[in-house]
């Protein structure tokens, strides 16, 4: 047996005795199920994937692979997933998706593996939401830690800023639990420092009831008269409106309705919870353009993800974005331009930021580039698709906006779509997390220091 293949059945036998979820070893036939996630790319190949059931199970995780010197990772839906670990541990967080909420100080305590939708349902029971994102799938934790864009964002702030208290286990393998005062907090708050695994978050949630919201789909060859009014309804409605606009090659399926199949097509998504703003915003685009397909209803929190409507099947996929300050008629509609005429298909999703999304948190945080108006993504199928074809093709839909840039946000840089650290955070940001890192993970557990 070869010294490495001795060293990891030790670890595992160790591992197996501590751990009450899953430990699995690489060869182990359940390891792609384990694995699975929403991003099927660059797939971690690790030595041992520990299936953690609570704070313990990874506690004895991060301990055997730091006494073992092994690097760590962390997976829990996989939609964040950029390159994959070949070798050390991957604790997966599935199985701890559990929520239970406070009504009284409405708050919310999320364990590491819940996804939106479970946070969602389990506040909307007591008229609370959390400030979700466009994609019920999606990780709460993975998403806080990243800032989290919200569709009310413009009204409540990042998801970060809802950040109450987290509980950790750093790279020592000791599980903390910090807030308000703790340097590590700040990081944890739009930082995503990976210095460590959350086990647990308290966010706080915001009294929300029906909303009016959804998607208004329209011809590609109307973007000279709908982008303008897509742009001043971003710059000049209420922070209540949440506003977006897709470019979206849609698939030649049967299953798609027939206005929209086999073409590409534009899409505003609209959600307030003011039926006016939000009437007078779908008034304002259907004036606009004829609509092919879709509109506003009223609905509850709990089917937001139909505004946006993304898909969600797993497949394999890039995708990169532009944080700007402003963004012109003339620059929003060659984007659009450059996303019709490309020749790989690339989704791009341009979504207003501003209001309270630009005002500080109540406390230090980690959130970069607060004073972005807009943020303008990217993204593509790379099924099929050579990978400079991709990123060539993202960078000529991006490159109107690309030298007013301020930076990128992490959350939306997927696969190994390539970015500096000089683009995801602010030169104070970055300060902060190398601080964190040095004290809690100077031995790059987590990845290079
Ligand atoms: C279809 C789709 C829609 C999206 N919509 C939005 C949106 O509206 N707004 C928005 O802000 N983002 C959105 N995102 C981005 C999403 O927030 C990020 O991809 C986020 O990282 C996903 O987290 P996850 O846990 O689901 O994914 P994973 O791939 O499992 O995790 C991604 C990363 O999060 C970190 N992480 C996850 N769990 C832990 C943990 N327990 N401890 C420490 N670190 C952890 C790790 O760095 C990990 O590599 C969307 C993504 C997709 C694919």
């Amino acid at each position: 047996m070869a010294p490495d293949d001795e060293l990891m059945r030790s670890t595992e036998t160790a591992l197996t005795s501590d751990v009450r979820g899953a430990v699995l070893r690489r060869g182990d036939d359940r390891l792609p199920d384990e694995l699975a996630g929403f991003q099927t790319a660059h797939p971690h190949r690790p030595d041992v994937v520990v299936g953690a059931r609570d704070a313990d199970d990874v506690v004895a995780a991060v301990r055997h692979a730091a006494a073992h010197d092994l690097p760590v990772a962390v997976q829990a839906t996989g939609h964040g997933h950029t390159t994959g670990l070949e070798r050390g541990v991957v604790v997966t967080t599935g199985r701890m998706r559990g929520v239970s909420v406070d009504p009284v100080s409405r708050t919310a305590r999320v364990g590491a593996g819940a996804r939106s939708a479970d946070l969602v349902g389990a506040a909307a029971g007591h008229g609370l939401a959390p400030v979700s994102g466009s994609f019920p799938g999606v990780g709460v934790v993975g998403y806080t830690l990243g800032g989290g864009l919200g569709l009310l964002g413009r009204e409540h702030g990042w998801a970060s800023d809802h950040l109450r208290a987290a509980e950790v286990v750093t790279a020592d393998g000791i599980l903390r639990r910090v807030g308000p005062g703790d340097e590590l907090f700040a990081a944890l708050r739009g930082g995503r420092p990976e210095v460590g695994i959350v086990t647990a978050v308290e966010v706080g949630l915001v009294p929300l009831g029906e909303v009016v919201g959804g998607g208004l789909f329209v011809e590609a060859e109307d973007a000279g008269r709908l982008v303008p009014v897509v742009r001043r309804l971003g710059d000049e409605a209420p922070e209540s409106l949440g506003i977006s606009l897709g470019v979206v090659p849609v698939p030649d399926l049967d299953v798609v309705p027939a206005p929209i199949r086999g073409r590409t097509v534009l899409h505003v998504r609209l959600v307030a919870p003011d039926a006016a703003v939000a009437r007078a915003a779908e008034d304002a685009v259907r004036e606009a353009a004829p609509v092919l397909l879709g509109g506003l209803r009223e609905l509850p929190w709990t089917e937001s993800g139909s505004i946006v409507g993304e898909p969600e099947v797993p497949h394999a996929y890039e995708g990169t974005n532009v944080l700007v300050t402003t963004l012109s008629d003339e620059a929003l509609g060659s984007v659009v331009a450059a996303a019709r005429s490309a020749s790989v298909g690339c989704v791009v999703d341009v979504r207003r930021l501003g209001g309270a999304l630009a005002r500080p948190a109540d406390g230090p945080d980690a959130v970069s580039f607060r004073d972005a108006g807009w943020i303008v993504r990217v993204l593509s199928s790379t099924e099929g698709e050579s990978t400079a074809a991709v990123r060539a093709a993202h960078a000529a839909v991006l490159a109107p906006v690309a030298d007013a840039g301020l930076g990128r946000m992490a959350a939306f840089v997927y696969g190994g779509s390539p970015v500096s650290a000089a683009e995801l955070h602010s030169p104070a940001v970055r300060e902060l997390l190398a601080r964190v890192r040095a004290e809690h993970d100077p031995r790059g557990v987590f990845g290079p220091c």
